[in-house]
């Protein structure tokens, strides 16, 4: 079977998911779970949250 070289076809190589940043589907073909990406952001906060009530603390220990 002959393949026609007129046809443009696109490498899913090439083409980067945004959703899973993986290669070889497009965004709105995803299947994957979002990525790690997000669940980073998620840390950082709760770094952020873990830190407030530190100094907070600490100040009441001063006052004391
Ligand atoms: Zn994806």
């Amino acid at each position: 079977m002959i393949v026609p070289k007129k046809k443009p076809t696109v490498d899913l190589a090439t083409v980067r998911c945004q959703k899973c940043l993986d290669y070889g589907h497009y965004t709105y073909e995803c299947k994957n779970k979002r990525k790690i990406l997000i669940r980073d952001s998620r840390t950082k906060i709760l770094n952020k949250n873990l830190t407030k009530p530190q100094s907070s603390s600490k100040d009441t220990v001063r006052s004391d």
